[in-house]
């Protein structure tokens, strides 16, 4: 190595500190730019290169603004309040609090050496008792606006972490964080109430810059659906059995009800059944509560139920539904029953293969050779037209939804409904590790929210912090000083709620605070809310598409409509970045693969590690860590800083100032879409360039400024080196003269399917951005006509000397 990358970071570090380089002025930002990045929790191996990565990428982006011209807040904090740090902390047999103090020091040391530049005069911690303060305060407002209520009711139960989990914390039947199974339980629980807010937070999602598969992700899980409860008589019976259904279009072919086990309707039909059918439906009911709801929702599994001889009567035709008791519908659920189209639902007709139900098909698909089918031995779940169904006979099944509903509701017997998949939030924990909830039991009143000056409610320290798995929290058993209060309203004797709040609640408002952490004496300094808030750029992964960024979207809604906000959208702009691999996997203690970047920074320097992370693959895909790529990296910078060292080779000026502008204007467009790894690329060939072409010192400088957010100590170096102003990282981003910068054309050839059909004259760099030429070869006039109505299920895209291909299969 040509440089000591050591001494360079130590030296610059220091000097920036000194100088406060990245101190922001909050209360006077000529133009703002807060630049956030997700809130880091310490995990058990404390900082490694995937978390870097994410880090690195949003720090680019953040000095990349500061070089033009914004004032950038970059914020940096812990989330090591809740059940991660608590599982660790137990794991390896210390006190949570005590382990805290450990993880701190060591995450933040590390935070320290990946060159961020972070805003650390304004970092925050979850678990300090200024902070969990307000976290209280906002329960304490949910309470009050009647948006906190606690209610029995069945919740998610992980055996392993002894708690209950919120819906959205468990994974395809698993705990979130310890990937356990989970099962069910009937507790009382505190909730807030997110469904309130449904509505709004399905809305706002066409108005905000997010990626597009966490906007799907965040839609299905509101999962809104518009249907009609139809309530069905049941012969001999004085009650009613409802069926909430989206396709009342298909009732003429409906041939039996289905009710979940917990469904209030059972009892009654279990004592009015036969003796022996009632003890059957016991039985069954008895066992089906048993099973989680994955099995009983499983795809594929064998149908089970219970005929309970009732029959429900089809008002459209008098039809004799038989009513079942089954498993795979949630009697909790909607309304808990559902009314069984087997000819036009695949679930349906399994069920009604099992018991030898009619099959009556009412919809045929428009090629009507379905409809000659005598015997149904398939679902035909498509679109198509109406058959077999008197007055929607012909139409198609969109309008003889409308009008199937309009006919129900005239008959008195549908009511058109909207549900949501989306549950209220499950808030409480029995655990130790967080803020505990600020709410009492007073024996007079009932449940009273702490009063506001009282806050925080300290967590006390208790020996005993594991989770009991009784059910209640391990604070159930502290002092009873700490147990035992005054009402807040009658100050009669009341005791503490002992369940602590869940860790997604710490961090649904942390940004919201990042500003304010000076202020004491209230939640939000309202001017510098004013400022500084919304964030501008949120970066960082997808995988809490419907936790963490659900939930701080509901909680800014929220305090928008207490009057604390004027916004109520968080994250206006959210980029979602890929993953770091090692050997094909996701780094996990468990496989061993984890990279911790401390032993590279000390070998290789960190701007050779911040560099290789950016340019392992595109930022929103990441890629596969390699120590190879690592030494290459270095082996540029060594490059990069010879051409500092004056070594450099004369040549035309005219032909330097070309490629310099060329590759300024590159890079820009690149490090604006966060395409770090094509910005890099040009880079290196902006180097190879001046090796040819020649370089002189004007040249060499827009290659520091440009540098200066990926590498940022050798960058200042050699500015340093080549005479320009302290800091670098407070010039501005060259410019680039779109004359100078205009390169030659390239042709890249559009085919479908290996045919020629279309040809686009580009720039080369224009021609290198694999999006943008799928963008442009799809829209197309020619292309277009080849893939309409198609699906394309491969997309190919090669670069040539001479510009490149696309090649689209579509089927
Ligand atoms: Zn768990
Ligand atoms: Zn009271």
């Amino acid at each position: 190595m040509s440089f000591d990358h050591k001494k360079i970071e130590e030296k610059w570090g220091k000097k920036w500190r000194e100088a406060g380089v990245y101190k922001v002025d909050l209360k006077n930002p000529k133009k703002k730019f807060y630049n956030l990045m997700m809130f880091p929790y310490p995990s058990a191996e404390g900082l490694h290169v995937g978390n870097m990565y994410a880090f690195t990428g949003a720090d680019l982006y953040g000095r990349f603004k500061a070089m033009q011209g914004y004032e950038v807040f970059e914020p940096i904090g812990l989330d090591g309040f809740g059940i991660h740090s608590e599982n660790y902390a137990i794991k390896i047999g210390k006190h949570p609090a005590e382990q805290a103090k450990v993880s701190q020091k060591r995450y933040y040391g590390q935070l320290e050496r990946i060159g961020n530049r972070f805003s650390w005069e304004n970092r925050l911690e979850t678990y300090d008792p200024d902070y969990y303060k307000w976290t209280q305060w906002l329960f304490v407002q949910m309470f009050k606006k009647g948006l906190a209520y606690r209610k029995k009711s069945l919740v998610n139960w992980c055996p392993s972490c002894k708690t209950v989990l919120a819906d959205e914390q468990v994974e395809t039947g698993r705990c979130e964080r310890c990937k356990s199974e989970t099962e069910k339980k009937e507790t009382y629980q505190w909730f807030f109430k997110i469904t309130d807010y449904s509505q709004r937070l399905l809305d706002n999602i066409a108005k905000i810059d997010w990626p597009e598969r966490i906007k799907t992700a965040q839609r299905n899980w509101i999962g809104r659906k518009e249907g009609i409860n139809i309530t069905y008589k049941i012969k001999g019976l004085k009650e009613t059995v409802t069926c909430f259904t989206t396709r009342p279009d298909t009732n003429f072919g409906a041939t039996f009800v289905v009710i979940g086990p917990e469904h209030k309707l059972v009892k009654s039909l279990m004592k009015k059944a036969k003796k022996e059918t009632g003890e059957k439906i016991k039985t069954y009911v008895e066992e089906a509560i048993k099973k989680s709801e994955i099995e009983r929702l499983a795809e594929g599994g064998k149908k089970t139920g219970v005929d309970t001889g009732f029959k429900a009567i089809n008002d459209l035709n008098g039809y004799e539904m038989p009513v079942y008791v089954t498993d795979f519908v949630l009697g909790h659920v909607g309304t808990g029953a559902v009314v069984g189209v087997p000819g036009h639902d695949k679930r349906d007709f399994e069920f009604a293969q099992e018991f030898g139900l009619e099959v009556i098909r009412v919809v045929v698909a428009a090629d009507g050779d379905k409809a000659k089918i005598t015997k149904i031995e398939q679902v035909q779940e498509d679109e198509g037209k109406m058959i077999n169904s008197e007055f929607l006979n012909g139409m198609k099944i969109d309008k003889a939804i409308g009008a199937m509903m309009d006919h129900l509701e005239k008959k008195g017997v549908g009511k058109r409904v909207v549900e949501y998949r989306l549950r209220d939030w499950c808030i409480s924990r029995q655990r130790y590790w967080g803020p505990p909830i600020p709410m009492m039991e007073c024996q007079k009143c009932g449940w009273m929210a702490e009063k506001e000056e009282n806050l925080p409610v300290k967590l006390p320290m208790v020996k005993d912090y594991k989770p009991t798995g009784d059910g209640k929290s391990p604070l159930a058993k502290a002092p009873k000083e700490w147990l035992e209060v005054k009402c807040s309203k009658c100050g009669g004797k009341a005791k503490r709620e002992t369940d602590v709040s869940d860790t997604f609640l710490d961090s649904a408002w942390y940004f919201l605070r990042y500003p304010s952490v000076k202020k004491k004496e209230a939640v939000f300094d309202k001017e510098l809310t004013k400022k500084w808030l919304p964030v501008d750029a949120y970066i960082g992964g997808a995988e809490h598409a419907v936790l963490h960024l659900m939930y701080s979207r509901f909680v800014t809604m929220a305090l928008k409509d207490w009057g604390y906000l004027s916004f109520e959208e968080p994250f206006p702009f959210l980029y979602g970045h890929g993953l770091i691999i090692k050997d094909g996997a996701k780094m996990s203690k468990s496989r061993g693969n984890i990279v911790i970047p401390d032993e590279y920074i000390d070998k290789y320097g960190v701007d050779a590690l911040r560099m290789y992370l950016m340019f392992i693959g595109p930022y929103d895909q990441g890629g596969d860590f390699r120590d190879t790529g690592m030494r290459g990296m270095s082996r540029f910078l060594a490059r990069v800083w010879q051409l500092g060292e004056k070594k450099r080779k004369k040549g035309k000026l005219r032909e330097i100032r070309k490629l310099q502008h060329m590759t300024v204007k590159r890079v820009t467009k690149a490090m604006e879409k966060l395409r770090y790894n094509v910005g890099m690329a040009a880079l290196m060939e902006y180097v190879n360039g001046m090796n040819e072409v020649g370089a002189d010192e004007e040249a060499v400088k827009a290659l520091v400024l440009m540098l200066a957010p990926m590498a940022p100590y050798i960058s200042e170096e050699m500015w340093s080196k080549l005479g320009g102003k302290f800091s670098v990282h407070q010039q501005r981003w060259p410019e680039y003269d779109e004359e100078l910068a205009r390169g030659e054309k390239v042709t890249v050839v559009v085919q479908v399917n290996g045919k020629l059909r279309g040809k686009l004259e580009v720039d080369r760099e224009e021609g290198e951005d694999k999006g943008k030429m799928l963008e442009m070869a799809k829209e197309n006039d020619n292309v277009k006509k080849y893939i309409e109505d198609k699906k394309i299920e491969k997309e190919i895209f090669v670069v040539s000397r001479t510009g490149g291909t696309v090649n689209l299969v579509v089927k």
